[in-house]
């Protein structure tokens, strides 16, 4: 059997592979050294055969490679399995999260145009579509994620893009991607979705319509908080045009980080299980606790969108939001009395967070922001790891002692 056969006959058998075999095989191809795990191919550039070859190369007319800003076989690996998690046909992979949703706006909108976005967005990608998209003549309007028709009434001819995040963060909003999907479709708009927080061992945006997924790698695909990175997933059509975007304009993946992210996804479907299994654990038990006025978790029965994040959704995630009795310093006190989760802004890591939205993630919305958002002073938010449930809870106690 020559090496081609056997790769296409591993392609085929990879195109019926379920989740967790794509997430250890997918995008790996056998390399004439033998190795058995993917290496890391720290080179800037490629050497041609012969002048023609380089020539032809240059021109697109034969495919390879050419230079590690637009493609290379580390980076590809991770893109190729990235895209088979999410069922894409192409992904793109990019220097950080908001690289990739940049790069998705920078590709496909132009001047005039109009996106419609979720306010409960992550705070950078605000700062990115007001400020910087605004300036090249990008428009953009804010809606209640959850609020279908808000959506509607925000369209407007020139709206090109709809883009949100589910759950969202601190509150773990849901919002419908169906509906949103449709929405989408009647008004020529391609739906955007941040999909970071679930990933897709959890929740597959575009099989619910959605037309692109974004990701920051940087959280749950590393897992373990040593990496940026970012990924964009879609149609061949519109991510060649990412791709593009990626080769003129340099925000590329390192082939280090793509190798270390490619390690992560090993795991995804256990760690995202694990995370959530103990979330769900934990924001159980705060919901019981005295001190604790209300939790925010798509889990809990009492939240107002549980049915929702079950259908859409395969489990919950791994962050949680709560509010303490009490004020600000109220909320501090029990973070500073905690001794083994970190007080980071970081989430998606084995290790557990903890951190004030309304003074760090969330402290460059003015009041009126913030209290539109629903993040109040007494609000708490804890990315779960995967610690024992209960040394968590032993934890949070220490911060419930100390209100
Ligand atoms: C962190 C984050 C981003 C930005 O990703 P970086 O890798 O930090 O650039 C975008 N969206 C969501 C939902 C995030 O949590």
């Amino acid at each position: 059997m020559t090496e081609q056969e056997y790769q296409q006959q591993r392609l085929a058998v990879l195109a019926e592979a379920e989740l967790d075999t794509l997430a250890v095989r997918a995008g790996q191809r056998r390399g004439p050294e033998g190795e058995h795990s993917e290496p890391i191919f720290t080179t800037s550039s490629y050497v041609f055969g012969s002048a023609a070859q380089a020539a032809a190369r240059f021109a697109g007319d034969e495919p390879g490679n050419v230079y590690s800003r637009y493609t290379n076989p580390t980076v590809r690996t991770f893109e190729e399995r990235i895209a088979a998690l999410e069922g894409a046909e192409m992904g793109v992979a990019t220097a950080s999260g908001m690289a990739a949703i940049l790069s998705t706006c920078m590709a496909l909108l132009k001047r005039g145009d109009h996106i419609v976005c979720s306010r409960s967005v992550f705070g950078t990608t605000t700062v990115l579509l007001n400020k910087y998209l605004g300036k090249l003549g990008v428009s953009t309007t804010f809606v209640a994620p959850t609020d279908i028709e808000a959506w509607r009434a925000a369209v407007q001819p020139q709206t090109k893009m709809l883009l949100l995040e589910t759950p969202s963060n601190p509150l773990a909003e849901i919002v419908d991607i169906t509906a949103l999907a449709e929405l989408a479709k009647t008004s020529g708009s391609w739906l955007v979705v941040d999909n970071c927080f679930c990933t897709p061992a959890l929740q597959k945006p575009l099989a619910l319509g959605a037309d692109i997924v974004v990701h920051s790698a940087t959280k749950f695909l590393d897992g373990q908080g040593r990496c940026v990175g970012g990924a964009v997933v879609g149609r061949r059509a519109e991510m060649n045009e990412v791709l593009g975007f990626i080769r003129s304009c340099g925000p590329s993946m390192s082939p280090f980080n793509a190798w270390v992210f490619l390690k992560g996804l090993e795991t995804l479907r256990l760690r995202m299980n694990a995370h959530s299994s103990n979330a769900l654990a934990l924001a159980t038990w705060l919901e019981a606790q005295p001190g604790v006025e209300r939790v925010f978790y798509s889990g809990l029965e009492s939240h107002p969108q549980h049915a929702l994040a079950k259908a859409q959704q395969s489990a919950f995630g791994g962050v949680l939001a709560f509010k303490v009795k009490g004020d600000k310093a109220a909320a501090w006190r029990f973070i500073d009395a905690t001794r083994l989760v970190s007080i980071t802004a970081n989430l998606g890591d084995a290790k557990t967070t903890i951190v004030h939205p309304a003074t760090t993630t969330h402290g460059r919305l003015t009041q009126e922001e913030r209290d539109q958002a629903g993040i109040s002073d007494n609000l708490i938010r804890v990315a779960v790891g995967l610690e024992d449930i209960a040394d968590l809870q032993k934890d949070m106690q220490r911060g419930l002692d100390a209100l």
